[in-house]
């Protein structure tokens, strides 16, 4: 897996059933957002070489493994399953050390890669076809998923081991085979998985995982003739990118991206219930989930009333080390991600929003060697400003008011992205008609726009994805094609569409 010295521990890549360093033996170090002293590990800068490696690989254990029975396959993904349960806790403690959210939520990252990897496994089993009547006397129809071959895996480091389980266990139950490229933001938490899958008996060459940076190892893989399927999770703009790479030879492209969530809360909603779930929806992650609810639209008869109680909970959230359990909120993942938030709360007190509380760094000298930023709430947002239309992706909530529910639906309705929204009503009529009516993946009624079940199709509309979906029975949709199979028994040529039957 690596070497390690006094203090650190280099990671190797995973190619072919082997630790391999990379081959320009560049390296780069994994440090804890909590605390930027820390070395968490240190990794393999690879490059298209260890690329064009572990596609081979990847290639050549495609014959064989496109072979093995999907219940035997199932069957190592069980096992697989059942060791990262067993180990949840240390890998929750790896995950918070390198992307710094807290452990209640790396527990909860590492239990959904269990949940995920059970369902799946289950799916072997499955994969059901369809048998139906053809048109002709004496011939057979039916359809049977194929595999593609190798999947490209691109994953971002907000959800370190859930996201590549989504992506990695379908691809493998469906039969592909697969070159993994994790966020250099959080190469450990994927090395673990990948560590688990060998231990679990997936044959070399079957998972192979490549660590470095999208330019030189992303790209690498999308130019490569010999990958047919790419899925990817991240931001819209590199997605485009992605999308564009991949076209050229008609690969298959799966785009999980940015959000801009909406939760609405109406006249007669239980405000308190409203503020709880505004507050583990917004600040949950530090703001840095993809369906985080940055953005909260309020009917102006609770305006007030939400706004107060919104604001003096978020003020009252602990910030820290997700390590700690008394720590609420950790730190944001990167420098890059903390400037990030810090540009749009200037760019929202320069539109004019009204900061309610947040918008700095906390004091002290635990925050100083930590990426930590004050649970930030703007209020009277227009639905026109940056902030209520920009992904942010961290501690910023923008609170906007609206006179009706169709307003609401309306504001909902007018981002580019769609990933999820929520309501929070006591009128059934009304939760039924924002369901129908709001242009997203995922819809919660009375809870935040956040807490996904692995078993239920997950993605977005619009700037959010391409038509895919992950999760549930849909990830088989994503990693096998569809064959139509007709069996002809009457022994002379019977032509479709043509030959007439008689009844
Ligand atoms: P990112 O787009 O910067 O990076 C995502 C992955 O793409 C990383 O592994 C990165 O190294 C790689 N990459 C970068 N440039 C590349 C290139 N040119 N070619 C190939 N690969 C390349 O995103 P991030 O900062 O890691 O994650 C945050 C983003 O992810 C947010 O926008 C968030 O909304 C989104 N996200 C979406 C979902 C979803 O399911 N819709 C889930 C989680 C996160």
């Amino acid at each position: 897996m690596g070497t390690s010295s006094a203090t650190t521990t280099t990671y190797h890549n995973f190619i072919d059933g082997a630790w391999v360093p990379s081959v320009s033996g560049d390296l780069f170090e994994d440090r804890n957002p909590a605390n930027s002293d820390e070395v968490v590990g240190v990794f393999q800068k690879s490059t298209a070489a260890d690329v064009a490696d572990a596609i081979d690989a990847a290639r050549l254990a495609y014959e064989r493994w496109r072979l093995v029975p999907a219940p035997k396959r199932a069957e190592l993904l069980f096992r697989a399953a059942q060791l990262i349960a067993e180990r949840k806790e240390a890998l929750a403690r790896d995950m918070t050390r390198e992307m710094g959210k807290v452990l209640d939520e790396t527990r909860g990252d590492v239990q959904e890669a269990i949940d995920m990897t059970f369902f799946m496994a289950g799916e072997g089993r499955r994969q059901y076809g369809q048998t139906v009547p053809a048109e002709m006397r004496d011939k057979f129809a039916m359809s049977v998923r194929q595999p593609m071959g190798v999947a490209a895996i691109i994953t971002p480091w907000n959800f370190p081991m859930a996201i590549p389980s989504w992506k990695i266990i379908p691809a493998l139950v469906c039969g592909n085979t697969v070159v993994f490229k994790p966020a250099t933001l959080t190469p450990l938490s994927a090395l673990n998985f990948v560590k688990i899958l060998e231990e679990a008996g997936i044959p070399r060459g079957v998972v192979n995982l490549v660590t470095g940076g999208g330019g030189n190892v992303g790209n690498a893989m999308l130019v490569s003739d010999t990958i047919r399927i790419v899925s990817f999770t991240g931001s819209t703009e590199v997605g485009r990118t992605v999308s564009e790479a991949a076209a050229p030879s008609f690969k298959k492209v799966h785009l999980e991206m940015g959000g801009k969530n909406v939760v609405m809360v109406m006249d007669d909603a239980n405000l308190e219930l409203a503020v709880e779930g505004c507050l583990w929806g917004g600040f949950g992650t530090t703001g840095q989930r993809c369906t985080a609810a940055s953005r909260v639209v309020v009917h102006e008869k609770v305006y007030d009333a939400f706004l107060e109680q919104f604001v003096s909970r978020a003020r009252a959230l602990r910030v820290g080390d997700g390590l700690d359990p008394m720590t609420q909120v950790g730190p944001s993942v990167s420098q890059g991600q903390l400037d990030t938030v810090m540009k749009y709360v200037e760019i929202g007190k320069d539109e004019g929003a009204r900061l309610m509380c947040g918008g700095r760094r906390p004091s002290g000298s635990v925050y100083t060697k930590g990426y930590f930023f004050e649970p930030t709430i703007f209020a009277d947002v227009s639905p026109s400003m940056r902030i209520a239309q920009e992904e942010i992706f961290g501690p910023v909530v923008s609170v906007i008011p609206c006179r009706s529910f169709d307003e609401a639906v309306a504001i909902g309705n007018g981002v580019q992205y769609g990933l999820s929204a929520s309501i929070y009503t006591q009128d059934v009529n009304r939760a039924f008609a924002a369901m129908r009516d709001m242009y997203t993946g995922i819809f919660y009624i009375n809870a935040p726009t956040i807490g996904a079940e692995v078993h239920l199709p997950f993605g977005g509309t619009k700037a959010t994805g391409n038509g895919h979906r992950e999760a549930g029975t849909a990830a088989l949709d994503v990693f096998s094609e569809w064959k139509s199979v007709y069996v002809d028994f009457s022994g002379r040529l019977q032509r479709a569409q043509i030959d007439a039957q008689e009844i």
